[in-house]
């Protein structure tokens, strides 16, 4: 998808900082971060959202899991902790539409919600 913001980024049109990469996957560092860390981990194919990527290939989306995973213990913070969060739809305020994993730590996040 041409006018989809990560796949530009997935494609190398649009700049971003990549920590990770494997054949299916790519993760880079959030523009605004949220804390220490704050990675993205998407899928370089496009799906709109969790449910169009679980409904698609639950084996891709275990491989963002994983990557996840290897981005925070790549990043230092495995053992102090992380979190990993997928915003889905509206009420989620998910902004870009193209499946991301957030990994976010390096502080105390707090309690969600
Ligand atoms: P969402 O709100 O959809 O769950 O998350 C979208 C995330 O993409 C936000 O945290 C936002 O800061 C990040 N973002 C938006 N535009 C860019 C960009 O051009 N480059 C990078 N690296 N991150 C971006
Ligand atoms: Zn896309």
């Amino acid at each position: 998808m041409s006018d989809c913001l990560f796949c530009r980024i997935v494609a190398g049109d649009v700049p971003a900082t990549v920590v990770r990469e494997s054949p299916r996957t790519l993760a880079f560092r959030d523009i605004a971060p949220q804390a220490p860390t704050h990675v993205l981990v998407v899928p370089k194919e496009h799906y709109d959202d969790l449910a169009a990527l679980t409904a698609a290939d639950l084996d891709l989306a275990a491989e963002l899991v994983r990557d996840a995973h290897r981005v925070a213990v790549a990043e230092g913070i495995a053992s102090s902790g992380y979190r990993v969060v997928v915003n889905t739809g509206p009420d989620a305020g998910q902004t870009v539409p193209h499946v991301h994993l957030h990994v976010l730590g390096g502080r105390a996040l707090g309690r969600l919600g």
